[in-house]
């Protein structure tokens, strides 16, 4: 028998049921206490979907002329998620629609709506990575995160509080997830039903936050899914794997988040193994092989480079992008695939976008590989940038930690030699 079997083996008593029960209790009473829209941010994970499966099947038990609030299931699309797991929750959001619209809401279906968030063109993956030229993510600097998840789920609140006074978010995160996750929402726990969001007039609700992990897939495998899904085909998404990381649905910059996760973004550079991609492939899926050879193409070319400031450097080194041969390379190879694949892994938009970036930069590009240009930043500092292009040519207002809309160039020297196998900028701070 599998740890899994047990594990619902064993959630088959009265007192899991009355566990059950009691929660579905609360989410009616949170549900009844004031008329804000609840707005329920799904990932099509196990949580989120055992948080809607919980609310549904809470909601349904009550008297439908009681059920009068909108109800707005968010869900996110960064534009580069896994393309398997981006079919599923399509799938998922389908039904759910059909099941809220014609059942749950059926007498009030104005108020039932299901919307995925998409980021801006300008904070979208492709555009920043190749086009701008930052570093492939990882811990210290992700800079997707914020760009592609938290900034179109908050740009939705902040349109929906133009309309109401208030609004509920309504979450998944549970703190049996990781010692960081309970930390975060610990820090944040005000002992009430509903805590405040840095979004004024927001409130976040988190009803599902002290269940366990077995506890969920219990009550996903012992209950049937509301609108009709399988919560089979979720566990093989998992791998079979009832343990295992997941990306919370991210709201705010202090979430700990994604790179572990199974549904997370296919290019995602944080976590050193795309262990989901693996699987699916070992499961079939062979047609991935590209995407995940791809992705471990921008881990390497982070990793090549000196990641750290070279101790000669005394440590004050901020990071810059990547050099333009470099971005010019990762363009070439994402159109051979997306060729190969046959499937749109960046739009037409996004690489006009993309390709007029790359261009302003090839304006300034140096003849001869590498140099090494100092420049006096506008508060006093010298700083030393080795690159393929004089960057303050480019339009760029912010390089790494570096401003280079106003530096001045004070002189520049060939490095080609020494810094050829280098692949990225860096800037550092000049003792002169
Ligand atoms: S899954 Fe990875 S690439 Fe996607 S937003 Fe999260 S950290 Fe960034």
């Amino acid at each position: 028998m599998s740890k899994l079997d047990t594990i619902v083996k064993e959630a088959r008593t009265e007192e899991f049921n009355q566990y059950i029960s009691s929660l579905k209790i609360e989410i009616q009473e949170a549900y009844k206490e004031n008329d804000a829209p609840w707005i329920i941010c799904f990932s099509g994970g196990k949580d989120s979907t055992a948080l809607l499966q919980l609310i549904f099947n809470a909601l349904a038990e009550l008297e439908k002329e009681k059920l009068t609030k909108e109800i707005h299931i968010l869900a996110n699309d960064t534009l580069v998620e896994n393309p398997e797991i981006e079919k599923y929750l399509d799938e998922q959001l389908s039904k759910i629609k059909i099941y809220g619209k014609n059942i749950l809401y059926k007498h009030a279906p104005g108020s039932f709506f299901v919307e995925k968030g998409k980021p801006e063109l300008e904070e979208r993956f492709w555009i920043n990575l190749i086009g701008r030229g930052y570093p492939s993510p990882n811990r210290w600097f992700r800079w997707c995160t914020e760009r592609l998840k938290i900034n179109p789920t908050s740009k939705y609140i902040e349109n929906s509080l133009k309309k109401y006074e208030q609004v509920i978010i309504v979450l998944g995160t549970r703190k049996a997830e990781s010692a960081n996750r309970a930390m975060s929402m610990n820090k944040y726990d005000n002992n009430g039903r509903f805590r405040d969001h840095t979004l004024t007039n927001a409130k976040v609700y988190a009803p599902i936050a002290e269940m366990s992990t077995d506890d969920v897939w219990s009550y996903l495998l012992l209950t049937d899914n509301p609108w009709c899904s399988d919560n089979m085909d979720l566990l093989e998404i998992y791998g079979n794997a009832c343990a295992g990381g997941e990306c919370p649905f991210v709201i705010e910059t202090g979430t700990q988040s994604c790179g572990k996760s199974r549904f997370g973004c296919w290019v995602c550079t944080v976590v050193d193994r795309d262990r989901s991609m693996e699987n699916f492939i070992l499961n079939g899926e062979k047609w991935l092989e590209g995407l995940l050879n791809f992705r471990n193409l921008l881990y390497d070319i982070r990793q090549e480079t000196n990641q750290y400031v070279p101790s000669r450097l005394n440590g004050k080194v901020a990071f810059g992008p990547f050099l333009l041969r470099t971005r010019e390379m990762m363009l070439e190879k994402l159109l051979k695939l997306q060729k190969q694949t046959g499937i749109e892994l960046i739009s037409d938009i996004e690489l006009k976008y993309t390709k007029n970036l790359l261009d302003y930069d090839k304006k300034a590009r140096i003849n001869g590989n590498m140099k090494k240009f100092y420049y006096k930043t506008n508060n006093g500092k010298v700083i030393a940038v080795i690159s393929d292009c004089d960057v303050s040519k480019t339009h760029r207002e912010r390089l790494g930690s570096i401003h280079l809309d106003k530096i001045e160039l004070i002189e520049s020297e060939n490095v080609t030699n020494k810094y050829e196998k280098s692949t990225r900028v860096m800037y550092y701070k000049v003792k002169r």
